[in-house]
């Protein structure tokens, strides 16, 4: 069988690439079967950048095919900011609803309210060129929070298309949809291809 690793602790996406990863027969590993490595800092200025910083470090550590991915929230009228800082917006320590209410508040005069979730994924072999997956999710930034469902920004971000924010779409619902989700299945259809 063969081993894959995932440079993650979020339990929410262990679940997720873990269940699609073994149904193409490899062995998942993650973060957790390598306490010893600690968190690695993401100091790239691109989620390209932090992604192949994660998926090379731990690959470099266990000498075999491993995967990272790097994900946020780009709003053109901040000039693509929070970006690569979208978990750290409101501060090293901050909490969804700080990061949000900092959006809200930098939002306040904005007209143009488009936005887009983006995730990037690396997948990195040793001694071998890296090869990324890149998805986006595009909508805009509301004026009010709505939903209860999700983390992060989901409660700001109304779907491009619908009048719906992210944070009243099921898990399931979100799943077909997300930047993530796209990008993990444009790297389950490279691998189903190797
Ligand atoms: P990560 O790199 O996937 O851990 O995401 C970094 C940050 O981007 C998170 O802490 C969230 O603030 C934001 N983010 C990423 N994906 C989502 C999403 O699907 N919904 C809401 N916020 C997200």
């Amino acid at each position: 069988m063969k081993e894959i690793v995932i440079a993650t602790k979020n339990p929410h996406k262990v679940t997720e690439m873990t269940n699609l990863l073994e149904s193409l027969e490899y062995d998942v590993k993650t973060l957790y079967d390598y306490p010893e490595i600690g968190p690695i800092e993401e100091t790239g200025d691109t989620f390209k950048e932090n992604a192949l910083i994660k998926a090379k470090t731990l690959s470099e550590y266990t000498k075999t095919m491993c995967i990272a991915d790097d994900s946020g929230i780009e709003v053109d009228a901040l000039d693509g900011e929070p970006g690569v800082y979208s978990a750290r917006f409101a501060g090293e320590k901050a909490t969804y609803d700080d990061n949000n209410r900092l959006l809200l508040k930098k939002m306040k005069h904005k007209t143009n309210r488009k936005a887009r979730f983006v995730t990037v994924i690396c997948l990195y072999y040793p001694d071998q060129e890296p090869v990324f997956f890149e998805s986006t999710l595009n909508g805009e930034i509301a004026k009010d929070f709505k939903g209860l469902n999700g983390f992060g920004y989901d409660p700001l971000f109304i779907v491009k298309g619908t009048n719906r924010h992210l944070a009243e779409y099921a898990l399931q619902e979100k799943n077909e949809i997300s930047h993530r989700a796209k990008a993990l299945k444009k790297l389950i259809d490279y691998l189903k291809a190797k």
